[in-house]
């Protein structure tokens, strides 16, 4: 008769699960949040081929790596966003 092992894998394995010192997460850091977002610009749509919007809701905005500006913008006349780098 073969009884189980005194030393049994599933011991060793629930040992390898004890809750170990849990380390704090660095939560990400929030993007900046850029004063301009949401305001209505004026920009004229570049998101659909046509449309005759000219006027943008600023969506996000970040700093290129040209020194620029890249940012999000959607159309109030017709929904779409586009980008825009400067
Ligand atoms: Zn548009």
């Amino acid at each position: 008769m073969t009884g189980p092992d005194p030393v049994r894998p599933g011991i060793v394995a629930a040992e390898g699960l004890m809750p170990k010192p849990k380390r704090k997460k660095v939560p990400p850091k929030p993007a900046p949040v850029d004063k301009d977002a949401g305001k209505v610009v004026w920009i004229k749509c570049r998101g659909r081929a046509g449309c005759e919007g000219q006027q943008s809701t600023l969506v996000w905005r970040k700093r290129s790596e040209g020194g620029g500006f890249n940012a999000r913008y959607k159309c109030l006349t017709c929904g779409s966003a586009f980008h825009i780098n400067t």
